[in-house]
């Protein structure tokens, strides 16, 4: 089978012939029909975020149909449309045994320390596989295993109650407005801090929740943050930033970090997508050879939304 793999930090990926990967009983094999690409794609490429020993295959937002089926997974039918949660839970630490798989103190990642999506064929867990609706394409299913479980996940773990005031740091202004935001500012011609007090009556946001994650957004998010508020760090940049512990303790704020999602928000996801109540928004997808554009496009700041790579 055809993969795309990582083979050397810092340089493209490689077209790789392998075999096709042999199954466990507990496992299945999956025929990758779409696999999102994902910033953190772009760290693990760049070897800001180190995981998996080299080479390995990237691609942890997977989607794709069922191609062989371990003997413990008959549940599982070949054809059967499925998304692939990524996360691969020990199943036996505690985390896990109260039900945060997702936080699995043993965790191994498809795509991250382990073979993932870009390629013709993974393998996964077969309790990770969460079969598709129809109605939802294998497009739109891929990309909501990382990018669209995240934010759900955190947004889950954060409610917004009535009445608070939300900041989003993210770099895509003009989607952001066209998707209904109240007020878009732009960082680098306007002064945010300055801006939303003047927005929020002087008393600042409830809770920022920070897509970007870099050290500068970081750090004005804890400046514009209400008295007990809240930030939630979403974007897996690995940069640090500068935090007052006075700051915290005189202000009450809480720093909260977020990633992944576990399989039954997965579920409630892939329902929200089939009742058409939350749109993926894929902009671009890329035969499995172009990977490489896939990234440098996605670095260059030229995907709105998500972009996909179909093998
Ligand atoms: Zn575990
Ligand atoms: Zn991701």
């Amino acid at each position: 089978m055809k993969a795309m793999q990582l083979v050397k930090y810092d340089q493209p990926l490689k077209l790789v012939d392998l075999p096709i990967p042999p199954i466990t009983r507990h496992d299945a094999l999956v025929r990758i029909k779409a696999c999102g690409v994902c910033h953190t794609d772009l760290h693990l490429q760049e070897g800001s975020i180190v995981r998996g020993r080299l080479p390995f295959t990237l691609g942890h937002e997977m989607a794709g149909e069922v191609a062989e089926i371990g003997e413990e997974a008959d549940w599982l039918k070949k054809g059967m449309r499925v998304l692939v949660n990524y996360h691969y839970a020990c199943g036996a630490c505690h985390n896990c045994r109260v039900g945060l798989e997702d936080e699995c103190t043993e965790l191994t990642s498809g795509g991250m320390d382990v073979d993932g999506g870009y390629a013709e064929y993974a393998k996964a867990p077969a309790r990770n596989l969460l079969p598709l609706p129809d109605e939802v394409s294998y497009e739109e299913a891929s990309v909501l295993a990382c990018g669209g479980g995240t934010v759900y996940h955190a947004m889950k773990a954060n409610p917004i109650s009535l009445g608070e005031t939300i900041v989003i740091s993210d770099e895509k202004l003009t989607l952001a407005q066209k998707l209904g935001a109240d007020h878009v500012l732009n960082a680098s011609k306007q002064d945010v801090v300055k801006e939303v007090r003047v927005l929020t009556g002087g008393e600042g946001p409830h809770k920022v929740f920070d897509l970007v994650s870099a050290p500068t957004t970081l750090e004005t998010s804890l400046q514009l943050l209400h008295k007990r508020g809240r930030l939630i760090v979403i974007g897996a940049l690995t940069k640090p930033f500068q935090v007052n512990p006075l700051h915290l303790v005189r202000s009450r704020i809480q720093i909260h970090g977020q990633g992944g999602c576990p399989s039954y928000e997965l579920e409630e996801l892939i329902q929200l997508v089939k009742h058409r109540r939350v749109q993926p928004l894929i902009s671009k997808s890329y035969p499995l050879e172009d990977a490489n554009q896939a990234l440098e496009d996605l670095r260059g700041g030229r995907i709105l939304g998500r972009a996909v790579i179909k093998p």
